[in-house]
């Protein structure tokens, strides 16, 4: 026997698919099929059942080995390195739940750290952007029931996000677009010819790096103005009034943004300029923009980060008070200049996203990576802590990229004894304290803190 849960959230990419169907064994121990999900979101829920999961810390020794430690073991060395470097950096934050995170800031304010998530190295031009000129935006649901113009620029959601199209942005029928697909236009703006480049009606193949200079061409055509030359980033001026057209055509559009701009030469100045663009359609019609978030819950991350200390990533706190200057207090830049003494991540593979030298730098210091699954991260830390997967064996609020917030649900117990997330980072706050009252003690008393005193 066997029985169906439904309404699961996938805990994979920002579309946060809350609509699975997971068959568990009868004494609900087991996950026996995933349905609904795309293969990537069904692999992470049915990795959890692999045999050769790691299920307790591992600490890694000189010669590249690893040996199993406890919990309470791997408690001790977090909260050791983080009160007893000047200055750690936290980083990740982004596949794990809101709790997690606001626990980890915590922890992060203890201890004086850099705070910082992916959108150190993705959507960070985008939040900079939208907090120059403020974003016109809708929820995905808006999208599904309103939209009939629909643009991708710099993204691709047929790998990265293979649900979106069915569940929001092209093929699903909704309440104003009952046509679905034949309904919509679908404007693609992508140097490469994609797989979502292949569903377009309207292909913009740019020169790559020059999508600042498009958004403003396209901004001059809607104004009626000439634009000078025969072509604007490779993209022929006939071309761009005709795609004008299409777009000013329509009764509800919306922009999708992804790394292809925000990550391009421009940076926070393209997504300016793509607000703007937004903003200007809305003299004629209805247009939104929403970016392309990746992990589950980058979005949430730079909630939480916002609720506690005001700025959304890249949060300095070794100062003691919330600082804020991308470029300089990003977590790339710091180990680049070698201003980090100590290394914790947590929901993230800066092994495999980093430059090369970052890597080097984190290879070198006490580092400690919490992480369902062994990767190039882990493989550099010298402790690796396995927890329970957030929306598996654990629940917990998750932000979709739209910035509607989801309650991940628990399908199945952790390996008995495994920690959740939140209950290491709890027990790493209750140790800092611990740590941080022994340092402060006088001397006269029989302090027990071995750790030095920060500045
Ligand atoms: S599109 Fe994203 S959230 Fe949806 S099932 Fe696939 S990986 Fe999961």
């Amino acid at each position: 026997m066997t029985k169906d849960i439904r309404d699961v959230v996938c805990p994979f990419c920002g579309t946060l698919c809350d609509d699975l169907v997971v068959t568990v064994s009868d004494d609900g121990k087991k996950i026996i099929n995933v349905e609904n999900a795309c293969t990537i979101g069904a692999e992470k829920i049915l990795h959890s059942q692999a045999s050769d999961r790691v299920t307790r810390p591992r600490k890694l020794l000189e010669d590249g080995s690893a040996v199993e430690i406890t919990y309470a073991e791997a408690i001790e060395y977090t909260a050791q390195m983080l009160v007893n470097s000047k200055k750690p950096t936290m980083y990740g934050w982004s596949s794990t739940s809101c709790e997690a995170q606001s626990v980890g800031h915590e922890v992060a304010e203890e201890v004086g750290a850099l705070v910082d998530n992916t959108a150190a190295v993705c959507h960070g031009p985008t939040l900079i952007a939208l907090q120059n000129v403020g974003v016109p935006s809708c929820t995905l649901g808006e999208v599904k029931n309103r939209a009939d113009r629909v643009i991708f620029w710099g993204c691709n959601p047929a790998h990265a996000h293979p649900r979106h199209m069915s569940r929001y942005s092209i093929f699903p029928r909704g309440y104003f677009t009952g046509k679905g697909h034949s309904n919509r236009k679908i404007i693609v703006v992508d140097p490469r010819s994609t797989d979502t480049a292949k569903m377009a009606d309207v292909l913009l193949q740019i020169k790559q790096g020059y999508d600042y200079e498009l958004l403003q061409a396209l901004r001059t055509a809607l104004r009626g103005e000439d634009i000078t030359g025969d072509e604007v980033a490779g993209v022929p001026k006939k071309t761009i009034y005709d795609a004008v057209e299409v777009l000013k055509s329509g009764r509800f559009g919306v922009i999708f943004f992804g790394m292809g701009v925000t990550q391009s030469l421009g940076k926070d100045h393209n997504i300016d300029s793509a607000i703007g663009l937004t903003r200007d359609l809305n003299n004629y019609t209805k247009y939104s923009i929403v970016a392309m978030r990746g992990h589950y819950n980058v979005a949430g991350s730079g909630q939480v980060l916002g609720w506690q200390f005001g700025y959304p990533f890249s949060v300095d706190l070794s100062r003691g008070f919330a600082r804020y200057n991308p470029g300089e207090t990003g977590t790339v830049e710091v180990l680049l200049r070698e201003e980090v003494d100590a290394v914790f991540v947590l929901g993230s593979d800066p092994g495999a996203h980093f430059p090369m030298a970052c890597n080097k730098v984190i290879a070198k210091l006490p580092s400690v990576t919490i992480d369902p699954a062994i990767s190039p991260t882990t493989e550099i830390s010298k402790v690796h802590v396995p927890v329970a997967i957030v929306g598996v064996e654990v629940g917990g609020n998750c932000y979709r990229m739209d910035n509607v917030p989801i309650e991940a649900r628990k399908i199945v117990d952790p390996p008995e004894g495994m920690l959740t997330d939140e209950e290491f980072l709890t027990a790493v706050l209750a140790r800092v304290k611990e740590l941080k009252a022994a340092q402060a003690a006088p001397v006269s008393t029989k302090a027990s803190g071995s750790g030095k005193v920060k500045a």
